[in-house]
């Protein structure tokens, strides 16, 4: 049986209990099953008060139902989505029915967005917009998600798709001529500039790559200096600001590993280096051996010290900065005293009382800014787009690069980069990656 005869249904809210759990069902069963929970067929798109009854005609729980006909729906199938009281009772009530009805599943993660993926509701880069959206955790974060999923790279790719196969077009044309000689300069003229005018696109919205890809990520500033610094203070410190902390991550019960900031809309993961040590818990190991590489690619380096003549230890080519800690102390050495191989610029706080920690924030806060510059030119978040995008590229450089050697070689240069916007697109070759990009979905998306 193709699995598409099957009707997929799953839990598409959060956690039980909830006020109230979102139960949605896709495929050609949908509305049976709605009929029979419902009693009744609702109108389409319309939110419907209804008492849902099992299939013994007990009643299950007071709900809200909603009906989408396929093919206007969000998966291209018939979608039907019960709001119930989110209990964890009503939930299974529901679920023990659907389960015993006929060509009934429960669906995997991502099968609702691959559904409307494979029914071409969406393209591909819109999917990972909307997983991105999904995992947004700060409000840039979110708007570069949304760009995605509203197409905005899907559209060029497939702009530029269209391009390449007409100008592909006209130089095929040409080659009907070559017996009679050269290609026209009438049909070749166009079909150069046209490739010439795509490349430089295709090569902008490259190099404002980069950018977005690590919005998506974040940047990873870290803590280092030497010991009795005050590394683990400060860390502390950040924990309990509330400006803004998405998640501390704790190495043992008592270090604090990493700490993810919302710095103005920016994900800032700083990681304190003191935290990384040699551990015999395999769990923690696991945490030390990534914290560790985080912070050998870090963007930014604290370097903190508790006197002014700290010598700073560079780690990697990130730029560093001097932190001058415990300045509630009072000086120990002379005051104002340029350190000897300081890198700009020299911050002072003191991490115990929290004197100049509103300053270190907004310097973070600056350097994320320029760091991601104007990333709304940014449309390429994953490694996958770029690849392809400079697949796309090279083949067009070829395809111009080959005039010499004749219409047949262009064109299937041009061929190429068709094909890898198609991969970009998700039209083709992409079977084996859409079990990667849609096994990272959550269960009911
Ligand atoms: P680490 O080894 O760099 O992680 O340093 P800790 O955070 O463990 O701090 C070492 C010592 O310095 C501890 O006793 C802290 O209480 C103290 N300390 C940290 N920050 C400050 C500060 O701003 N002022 C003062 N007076 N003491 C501090």
């Amino acid at each position: 049986m193709h699995p598409h005869d099957q009707t997929i249904f799953a839990l598409s809210s959060g956690p039980l209990p909830s006020a109230i759990a979102i139960v949605r069902l896709s495929g050609s069963h949908a509305g049976t099953a709605l009929q029979s929970f419902a009693g009744k067929m609702p109108a389409a798109r319309m939110a419907t008060h209804a008492l849902l009854r099992d299939g013994n005609g007990q009643p299950i729980d007071d709900a809200v139902v909603l009906w989408f006909p396929g093919p206007a729906s969000a998966t291209g199938e018939d979608v039907a989505e019960l709001h119930v009281h989110g209990s964890r009772a009503v939930v299974a009530a529901v679920f023990s029915d659907l389960s015993a009805m006929p060509q009934m599943r429960t669906a995997e993660p991502g099968e609702f967005t691959r559904r409307a993926f494979e029914n071409g509701k969406i393209d591909l880069t819109e999917a990972e917009g909307l997983d991105d959206l999904i995992h947004a955790d700060t409000d840039r974060q979110r708007q570069q998600a949304l760009r995605q999923l509203k197409g905005l790279l899907g559209d060029k790719a497939r702009r530029w798709r269209d391009q390449i196969i007409e100008a592909s077009a006209l130089i095929e044309a040409g080659i009907d001529f070559a017996d009679e000689g050269d290609v026209p300069t009438e049909l070749m003229a166009p079909a150069l500039s046209r490739i010439g005018q795509l490349l430089v696109e295709i090569e902008s919205v490259l190099s404002a790559q980069g950018r977005a890809e690590r919005l998506r990520d974040g940047l990873t500033v870290v803590i280092a200096g030497p010991p009795n610094a005050g590394k683990s203070t400060l860390m502390n410190q950040l924990v309990r600001r509330e400006v803004a902390i998405v998640s501390p991550h704790a190495g043992t019960t008592r270090d604090i590993i990493e700490v993810q900031l919302d710095l103005d809309g920016y994900p800032v993961t700083v990681i304190d280096t003191a935290g990384i040590r040699e551990t015999d818990d395999p769990v923690e190991q696991e945490g030390v051996r990534r914290a560790r590489d985080r912070a050998a690619r870090a963007d930014l380096v604290l370097w903190l010290s508790d006197d002014d003549r700290a010598g700073v230890e560079r780690q990697g080519d990130a730029p560093v900065w001097l932190v001058r800690n415990k300045i509630d102390r009072g000086p120990d050495g002379p005051e104002g005293v340029t350190p000897s191989r300081t890198e700009s610029p020299v911050l002072r706080i003191s991490a115990r009382t929290g004197t100049g920690m509103v300053e270190l924030l907004e310097a973070l806060v600056s350097f994320a800014r320029d760091y991601f510059g104007s990333i709304e030119s940014g449309l390429i978040t994953r490694e996958r787009q770029r690849q392809l995008l400079q697949q796309t590229a090279e083949a067009l450089r070829r395809s111009l690069a080959a005039i010499d050697l004749g219409e047949e070689v262009m064109a299937e240069e041009l061929r190429i980069a068709a094909l890898a916007l198609g991969r970009l697109l998700g039209r083709v070759d992409v079977e084996d990656l859409l079990d990667v990009i849609f096994r990272q979905f959550c269960i009911g998306k």
